[in-house]
């Protein structure tokens, strides 16, 4: 089984230090949620594991069954078996999710000739329209659209470890369902370890998460069981230095934000 172990991660970002000292371990088959209040590193953990440039890692390290990753690109570092779900997909002109994840297959090892069959199958699994997939990754597809269409390079990759940042935003809840359990099932049948950053709930009973962190000011302060999950339901992130939220908002009254 494979694990992720993060210990002592420090990163700045344009000057300013965000992460102080993040340590979290996610084994092969676990499902973690982190949680926390808006602004507090979690996004930028997610940024700083997958290797996008502009982040500056001053201490700690981040291995992969043993393999340091911090220090390798963002290819080898998908190459090693690390996949993120991005909070905001991006759009990718003149390349396909075909052209995409059968590089990725090539770049595996694994056989590309399979890829269509292994896209039409997830796209029936998630409910994404198989019209879709010809077109530009995430070009003109909706908030919802993409986030399937993430999950769904997710389940074809099967990576050893997943960061999904906010996979439940712009999803309505019968698309939250499918995606979610697809997520629960790959961990459970493919051994992937999973880092769901969430706000909500219902994605996590979804997801069986085992464990949840929260961070405050770029630390995890706290870990606990699924019932902590529904006791920041309740209480928000006062006591964790954060800003209280509305309780028990359901992700579909939130307004989408911005794809960027
Ligand atoms: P979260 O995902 O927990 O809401 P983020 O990781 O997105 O939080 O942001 C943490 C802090 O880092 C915020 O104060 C944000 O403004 C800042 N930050 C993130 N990315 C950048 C960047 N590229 N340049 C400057 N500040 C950034
Ligand atoms: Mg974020």
């Amino acid at each position: 089984m494979s694990d992720l172990v993060v210990e002592g991660l420090h990163a700045s970002v344009a000057g300013r230090e965000i992460l102080r000292g993040v340590d979290l371990r996610v084994g092969g088959g676990e499902v973690h949620a982190l949680m926390g209040p808006n602004g507090s590193g979690k996004s930028t953990l997610s940024h700083v594991l997958a290797g996008r440039p502009g982040y500056e890692v001053t201490a700690g390290s981040v291995r992969l069954d043993g393999v340091e990753l911090l220090g390798l690109p963002a290819w080898e570092r998908a190459q090693a078996g690390l996949f993120l779900a991005l909070q905001y997909p991006i759009e990718v002109p003149g390349v396909s999710v075909y052209d995409a994840l059968g590089e990725s297959m090539e770049a595996a090892g694994r056989e590309r000739g399979r890829v269509r069959e292994l896209v039409g199958a997830e796209a029936r699994r998630i409910g994404l329209d198989e019209a879709l997939l010809t077109r530009a990754l995430n070009v003109d597809l909706s908030g919802g659209e993409r986030k399937r269409n993430e999950i769904l390079q997710l389940a074809v990759l099967q990576p050893k470890v997943a960061v999904l940042d906010e996979i439940d935003s712009g999803l309505d809840i019968d698309a939250l369902t499918a995606v979610a359990r697809r997520v629960a099932q790959l961990a459970a049948e493919s051994g992937t370890g999973v880092l769901a950053i969430t706000h909500y709930q219902r994605l996590l009973s979804e997801l069986a998460a085992d464990k949840v962190h929260v961070l405050s000011a770029g630390r995890v302060v706290q870990t606990g069981g699924p019932e902590l999950a529904l006791e920041l339901e309740r209480t928000g992130y006062a006591a964790y230095g954060g800003e209280q939220e509305e309780p028990g908002e359901p992700a579909v009254a939130r307004r989408p934000r911005p794809l960027v």
